[in-house]
């Protein structure tokens, strides 16, 4: 209406300009209000980005659209679905990804005329629906803090009409904006029984006739439901028949919203201001050059697709980045060392890699303690985790470095043997588990029983051992912030052990699970704290290990196809299929992976934009889709080589034969 009737005396709008200046999510209107703007992302950013996004905020994810709906993403497979539906439904790629804010939602309403404040209310929930509408709330007036530059602002925009600030308190009681709308909320009757009539208020300002006043009853309000007689000849329309098995996302508004929106996006395409965040042009992908200079190395002419190929340099370049941090962070009171978790990747070139930079092994069955012998390790270079340790034909010549317990009954079993002269190991530790995770591993010291009988078993272990604790959960699944948070508690439990057994915590071992970004840009920088961090809770800390796979090795192979087939619809390339699948990149849906396209004409390597196109498998499985959403060059051709990057950690050591007439050797 705004748009198309523009400004008019009986219109109780806002102008075209003031919409501009509240669309979502940056919500340029909002300075000056005490307020902050969750951090957010455009999805026309790529899927790499949008994944470490995710990843720093824990993947509490709100996945937005332009104008309405909001759906909470908590994984990357979930997060591809959810954007197919949310496009299709309202029309646009350009939707957000915004962080979760934890407290609780509050609003400010207010009435204005030409820009002039009438009246404004400040409400806070006392009962939402399972959708989070409003269903109860207290009326109270919003404090000078707000209302001044609330003033200002309806001033600056030339406000006419209702609106809402929709917010959130964290339990720090800073407020967070989420939303302003350009409209009365549904609520807005609960602030006249409160007194404060903000609809008759507009009307008046507009009419010049004068308002009932509002007569105050109570400051809370509640909803109820009515059932109301409907007009005989104005039936309501029966209700559309589900489709059958399938959700139609669209569904869940059949007040014609998405339809609208569709129309709207023509119309906007129209006019678009320059200052929506939201048109900006989609972000160009990009990959590290090391990347290319290593693919163009393997002379993928003369080498049989699919396969994985090594990118030597990216990979040393990890392992001794890490060396030389750990060096770096070493005092001569407390030794800093990084493991390598074999079972991430056990080819040997990387096993290599790790010894001659100076890495501890990290194994979690005899079988890998073999490899890493084998490759030069001394036992007394080998750590050895997971669950249940008790492998037959263990007879080592020599004590290992450490061995990290995952259960009261394990510990009961390395206790005992050590009693009895058996001399395992340097460090005998135990792996724990912290009291808000869900996790098979670890001893549940939460449990003051079962931390009873721990303490027990460590006072039990002869004195020359040293006592380490473990703790390992995935930041790349639970987020940065919730990892520091396990952290923090696993040292205070370690701190516990100290106290109750009487002995020093000698050994910290922080486990892996970190993906390569974050593990560069956020552990290492704080590792110094970290380590001081730890040191300040345990006196006598000597060793502090970090045992990282994924964050070594993720980026250090690829896996090289060719196109078998382009299939096109008019002209345009729709699909590919590729002689590689989902056997050689086992998480190919687990996240997203950068692609690099060789052009045949220049034999240049470039990054693979995100796109409409899929990159489909060889094999004959519906779920055999190595990438969902490609930009295929309009010229691409059989023939042609590809290398899907991010695929040197799981995707190499999970990867099965399949489709290959081949058995599995098991
Ligand atoms: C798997 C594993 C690691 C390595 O985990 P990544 O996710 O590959 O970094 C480290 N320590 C232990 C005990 C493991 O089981």
């Amino acid at each position: 209406m705004a748009q198309v009737l523009g400004p008019h005396p009986r219109l109780l709008i806002p102008s075209v300009e003031a919409l501009d200046q509240i669309a979502k999510p940056a919500v340029p209107a909002h300075r000056g209000l005490p307020v902050g703007i969750p951090p957010f992302i455009s999805t026309t950013e790529q899927d790499w980005t949008l994944n470490a996004f995710c990843r720093r905020h824990g993947w509490k994810i709100w996945l937005k659209g332009p104008y309405y709906d909001a759906v909470q993403v908590n994984w990357w497979p979930s997060f591809l679905s959810l954007r197919t539906a949310f496009q299709a439904t309202w029309g646009t790629e350009k939707l957000f990804l915004q962080a979760h804010v934890r407290g609780l939602e509050e609003s400010i309403s207010f009435s204005a005329y030409q820009g002039r404040l009438l009246d404004v209310v400040h409400m806070v929930k006392r009962d939402i629906t399972p959708e989070g509408k409003t269903w109860g709330g207290r009326i109270d007036d919003p404090v000078p803090e707000f209302l001044n530059p609330l003033r200002a602002i309806v001033k600056e925009l030339n406000w006419s009409g209702g609106a809402e600030l929709e917010m959130i308190r964290n339990p720090a009681g800073e407020l967070w904006l989420m939303e302003i709308n350009p409209r009365f909320p549904a609520w807005i009757h609960g602030a006249t029984i409160a007194g404060r009539n903000l609809a008759g208020r507009l009307v008046e300002a507009a009419s010049g006739i004068a308002m009932s006043e509002a007569v105050p009853q109570s400051n809370e309000f509640a909803r109820i439901v009515l059932e109301m007689p409907v007009r005989a000849g104005y039936p309501i329309p029966p209700l559309q028949e589900p489709m059958n098995g399938s959700q139609l996302h669209s569904g869940k508004y059949p007040s014609g919203m998405p339809m609208l929106a569709h129309r709207l996006h023509a119309l906007r395409s129209r006019s678009v201001p320059a200052s929506v965040p939201l048109e900006a042009a989609p972000s160009v992908a990009t990959v590290p050059a090391s990347f290319i200079k290593d693919i163009l190395g393997a002379d993928l002419d003369n080498v049989e697709t699919p396969s994985r190929i090594l990118l030597p340099s990216t990979a040393a370049h990890s392992f001794a980045q890490l060396a030389e941090a750990a060096r770096a962070a070493s005092s001569p009171a407390c030794e800093v060392r990084a493991a390598y978790s074999i079972k991430t990747n056990p080819d040997e070139r990387l096993i290599k890699m790790a010894y001659d930079v100076g890495f501890l092994a990290e194994a979690i069955s005899e079988l890998e303690v073999g490899k890493a012998l084998e490759v030069g390790f001394l036992p007394e270079q080998v750590i050895l985790n997971g669950p249940a340790k008790a492998w037959p034909s263990q007879a080592r010549s020599r004590p290992v470095h450490a061995i990290f317990c995952d259960s009261l009954d394990e510990l009961r079993q390395v206790v005992q043997r050590a009693v009895g002269g058996e001399e395992l190991a340097e460090i005998i530790g135990v792996r724990l588990r912290g009291p808000q995770l869900i996790s098979r591993f670890g001893i549940p010291v939460v449990s003051r029983e079962i931390f009873y009988d721990m303490i027990g078993l460590l006072r039990a272990l002869p004195q020359h051992f040293r006592i380490g604790c473990h703790f390992h959960i995935a930041s790349s699944n639970f987020g940065i912030g919730q990892w520091w948070r396990l952290y923090d508690s696993s040292l205070r439990c370690a701190k516990a052990i100290e106290s109750c057994t009487d002995r020093a915590v000698e050994c910290v071992d922080i486990g892996g699970g970190w993906f390569p970004d974050d593990f560069e840009n956020d552990l290492m920088p704080k590792l110094g704290d970290a380590i001081r961090q730890a040191r300040e809770a345990l006196p006598s800390l000597r060793t502090f290990v970090l045992e990282p796979g994924r964050a070594m090795v993720q980026h250090s192979m690829a896996v090289a196809m060719r196109v078998l087939e382009v299939r096109r619809f008019q002209g345009v390339p729709q699909d590919i299929v590729v002689d590689g699948s989902i056997a050689e990149l086992p998480l190919a849906w687990q996240f997203p992976h950068r692609i690099l396209q060789r052009d045949h004409k220049s034999g240049e390597w470039q990054p693979m934009a995100r796109g409409p196109a899929r990159i489909l498998g060889r094999l004959c499985m519906e779920d055999d889709i190595v990438a969902p959403n490609v930009q295929l060059r309009a010229d691409i051709t059989e023939g042609q080589l590809l290398a899907i990057c991010d695929a040197g950690a799981y995707e190499s050591s999970m990867a099965y034969t399949f489709g290959r007439g081949k058995s599995n050797g098991l």
